[in-house]
């Protein structure tokens, strides 16, 4: 017998995750911008700042357990239904309830080589193993992900488009990975970017849920400027549906987040000028980086992945970056350890990175 708690089997195996930077060494906060966490640059929807300071004054009372307010709006919006909504405290909680409804000890899940950093942690956590899949040219692999499945695999984790990359599968592709998948292997699409998206032959996952038993679709308010309110969604199967609401907490999302994640959704006019603004500062920082030998994994996220000669170019381009107080995403921990990865921020932060990389290029 141990003398102390002890951990369940695989919690000590997990690399704790390492969040980005949110400030530069030695500079006050006033003269930092944060490109590190893929932030909306354009604040919240006003509509979800009404919202929670309407609902501060009612802090006493308990959420209604459901986000049912909320699920409503998201079905009128997305034109889904709202009873194959489960709504968490972010993604990560309904990535983690996920994991937690259908891995268990000694069961695999199949993840990208650069997917997101979250579904090794979860797998884990629910006792079983991140089985990973190579990508090609940093994008996910159809053919490699089949391969990697086993008789043990319970989901196939996708984040599309994928962060850190950016890259993403079409929808025809995506529709080969499902043809490919047994029956009873759960396909996750984390479609977190996905109002970011401009590709026309993308698919956001939904039709896929709506024709099979084994696809459900994530979702998340934090990349569209709702990043402190905690809010995440997924919509699936009934069954899926059911099976994840009996571990859910019963109030897991605050009244604050639910009314905030309500309103920022029928603000679609906030959406449109959010991914507007994307799009056009996406677009040019791209090709300005791009002019300076250096390789940008095209985007379809609100952040640009930018590839170095090797580890020490790419750092030595962070310090030039966090001198100027921007601060930018290092990418040793995703294995890409001549990659920063930047969030599209604003026109000024945006034109401050361009001229800074121009330099620190000009200096090679
Ligand atoms: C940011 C991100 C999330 C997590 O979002 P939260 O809702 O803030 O937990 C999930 N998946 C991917 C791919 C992300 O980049």
């Amino acid at each position: 017998m141990s003398d102390r708690p002890v951990p369940q089997p695989g919690i000590l195996t997990i690399a704790p995750y390492v969040p980005g930077r949110s400030s530069a060494p030695g500079k006050k906060a006033g003269d930092t911008i944060k490109l590190s966490a893929n932030e909306s640059p354009l604040g919240a929807s006003p509509k979800a700042i009404e919202a929670v300071k309407a609902a501060a004054e009612k802090l006493e009372i308990y959420p209604e357990g459901s986000s049912r307010e909320l699920r409503a709006a998201l079905g009128e919006v997305h034109g889904i239904d709202p009873e194959r909504i489960v709504v968490g405290a972010g993604s990560d909680e309904v990535l983690h309830l996920l994991a937690q409804t259908y891995i268990g000890d000694g069961d695999e899940a199949v993840m990208s080589q650069y997917g997101f950093m979250v579904y090794p942690i979860i797998t884990r956590a629910a006792g079983g193993t991140p089985v990973v899949a190579p990508e090609t040219d940093y994008c996910a692999d159809v053919d490699a992900i089949l391969a990697a499945v086993t008789n043990k695999t319970k989901i196939v984790f996708l984040a599309n488009p994928n962060n850190p990359t950016g890259t993403y599968l079409t929808a025809e592709e995506l529709d080969r990975l499902h043809a490919g998948l047994p029956a009873n292997v759960l396909l996750v699409i984390d479609s977190a970017y996905a109002e970011y998206v401009t590709a026309a032959d993308y698919g956001v996952g939904i039709s896929l849920v709506e024709r099979s038993e084994n696809v459900v679709m994530v979702r998340t308010f934090s990349k569209m400027g709702l990043a402190a309110a905690r809010v995440g969604w997924l919509y699936g199967p009934a069954h899926l549906v059911d099976a994840v609401n009996r571990i859910r907490g019963p109030f897991n999302v605050s009244v604050l987040g639910q009314v905030a994640a309500e309103a920022a959704t029928r603000d679609v006019a906030f959406t449109k000028a959010l991914r507007a603004h994307n799009d056009k500062w996406r677009v040019w920082l791209s090709e300005e980086i791009g002019s300076n030998r250096l390789r940008v994994l095209p985007s379809q996220g609100n952040f640009i992945l930018v590839l170095f000669a090797d580890a020490e170019a790419a750092r030595a381009a962070n310090g030039a970056l966090l001198e100027r107080g921007l601060v930018v995403r290092e990418m040793g921990g995703y294995g890409i350890a001549n990659g920063l990865r930047i969030s599209i921020g604003s026109e000024a932060a945006m034109k401050a990175v361009a001229t800074t990389l121009k330099d620190f290029m000009d200096g090679q």
